[in-house]
């Protein structure tokens, strides 16, 4: 009872704590094993007082992210930790579990921007990462969490979460790096390959089951509910520190300067969340004066969140995902649904739904300028390219499309698009290799008729 008291105080002292995210009084340690609001059970979030952080102004705040991305001094170099005064500032260094996540590249996508009629096109390859999605950036949040927690003494043996593939393969390879034993739990057949093998590879409790994400989602928060067992969800509110941490990062490469739109492909709405979540502890401490406009992308197969918008968000609407391309974002239950409907009314936001056709032929086109972009990305594009025709992006507009995955993690939806044999797909720029012999003649015949003279 003493230590509870102690600990008590000492997180009332805290000026980095979880809080409800729906606005229930109460502070609560992030080193406590806790997910929802124990009054209302709503999300929690990881609050920073602005007090304290408004101790170095906004100019400040930028020199000293600047001067330390990409650095060597531990661990200043990962994109994530360069902010680790918003992210979570008490972790000691040795805790620290990081492998220089973050610090991707912002792609100028200028032929593809020059032919969709938006020169000002970037994207951000958050794919080029340790294991090759975005969702390194959350998991170097939790496990280093986790890892203090065990340090001093905590009740957590092992993590454990329920994935469509990339968040997995984040977990296991950030909790291999530390020695923590993994659970992971995937939906059966319906995550790629290389998906599949990364956790595998790692070392993690692989269990696959025979239902799909949403019914993995109910079987985790069955198991970790006794607390030996860290639930590594995005419902987990650390995830979402890690990945705000996109948006800052996108704004320090265009020098502070504010694009007009972010689109993202969106599946259980943790990473749209994190994206305002970000940008508004920008506006908060002076580095920036005004908020991008933030489109949320869907699958037309997995499209809650599109329904929902449609009707005002005047109710949380769920669907059965169906089988899609952009594997990673089949859910029809999302779990961080308010913490987005915010993001969304708070920046004059957007969401719109692509078809398989249209996402794939988008994910086709940007390819041919130099991309290898994962279906996700091509949902993400799609989406951008309605809106060009619609007019809503207008051609002077800055615009960036976050691009979640790398495309190696799909290889199977390359090539199945060149040899055009996916299902609901007519592919436009089928590009597939041609068996020739071994004859110069008819190699030089097969080149004069792709390129003439
Ligand atoms: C997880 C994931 C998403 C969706 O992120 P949410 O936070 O679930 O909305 C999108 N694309 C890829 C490649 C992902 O792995």
């Amino acid at each position: 009872m003493l230590s509870a008291i102690a600990s008590k105080a000492d997180t009332d002292k805290q000026t980095t704590y979880f809080r409800c995210s729906a606005g229930c009084p109460g502070k609560h340690s992030i080193y406590d094993v806790i997910y929802t609001c124990p009054i209302c059970g709503s999300l929690l979030e990881v609050h920073h007082d602005r007090e304290p952080l408004k101790q170095r102004n906004a100019q400040e705040w930028k020199q000293l992210f600047s001067s330390r991305a990409s650095t060597t001094t531990w661990p200043y170099g990962s994109g994530v930790w360069s902010m680790r005064e918003w992210v979570i500032p008490d972790l000691a260094d040795e805790n620290i579990v990081s492998m220089f996540e973050g610090n991707t590249n912002l792609f100028w996508a200028e032929r593809l921007g020059q032919q969709l009629g938006v020169p000002d096109l970037w994207i951000k390859l958050c794919g080029n990462s340790h294991t090759g999605s975005f969702k390194d950036l959350g998991m170097t949040v939790l496990v280093s969490v986790v890892k203090q927690m065990m340090a001093q003494g905590s009740t957590v043996k092992a993590v454990a979460c329920a994935s469509t593939g990339d968040t997995s393969a984040a977990l296991a390879a950030y909790a291999a790096y530390a020695g923590i034993p993994a659970v992971i739990f995937l939906p059966a057949g319906k995550v790629s390959t290389a998906q599949l093998i990364q956790p595998v590879a790692n070392g993690a409790h692989v269990l696959a089951l025979d239902t799909d994400f949403d019914g993995c989602m109910k079987i985790v928060k069955e198991v970790t509910k006794d607390n030996s067992i860290y639930l590594a969800n995005s419902m987990n509110s650390l995830r979402i520190e890690g990945q705000k941490t996109v948006g800052i990062e996108i704004m320090r490469q265009f020098d502070w300067a504010v694009p007009d739109w972010i689109i993202i492909p969106v599946g259980n709405l943790g990473n749209i969340s994190a994206l305002h979540k970000g940008f508004k502890l920008m506006m908060d401490l002076g580095l920036i004066t005004r908020m991008p406009r933030l489109v949320a992308a869907q699958s037309a197969k997995a499209n809650p969140f599109y329904e929902s918008f449609k009707n005002g968000f005047k109710e949380k609407n769920t669907v059965t995902a169906q089988d899609t391309l952009a594997s990673a974002i089949r859910i029809g239950d999302p779990v961080s649904y308010t913490k987005a409907t915010k993001a969304i009314a708070e920046t004059d936001g957007i969401v719109e739904q692509a078809t398989e056709n249209e996402l794939a032929a988008a994910a086709a086109h940007a390819d041919l300028t130099g991309m290898f972009t994962c279906p996700h990305t091509g949902v993400a594009l799609a989406v951008m390219t309605k809106l060009i025709q619609r007019g809503v992006i207008k051609s002077s507009d800055k615009t960036v499309v976050v691009s979640t995955a790398h495309g190696l993690k799909f290889t199977d939806f390359k090539v199945g698009y060149h040899e055009s044999t996916l299902k609901d797909v007519t592919s436009e720029y089928p590009n597939p290799a041609v068996h020739l012999p071994a004859d110069a003649d008819a190699v030089k015949a097969e080149i004069e008729k792709r390129l003439g003279h």
